[in-house]
């Protein structure tokens, strides 16, 4: 079972695992550093978000109690 590099979808290389070269793995990490990282497979509109806006919302808002 071949898996592919999340970068370029190239067949992955054992020494870089998951990506398929150095090059790909250092491009995902710069990535994850400056914040633009996108996974279009993995969609994050999960229920833990979802619970910790309503957590939010349900929270009393301090600032707003005089
Ligand atoms: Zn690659």
């Amino acid at each position: 079972m071949t898996r592919r590099c999340p970068n370029c979808e190239k067949p992955e290389a054992a020494e870089f695992r998951p990506f398929c070269s150095r090059r790909c793995r250092e491009v995902d990490l710069n990535r994850w550093f400056t914040g633009s990282y996108a996974v279009p497979a993995v969609e994050l509109d999960d229920p833990e978000m979802e619970a910790l806006d309503a957590a939010l919302e349900d929270a009393p808002h301090d600032d707003d109690q005089q």
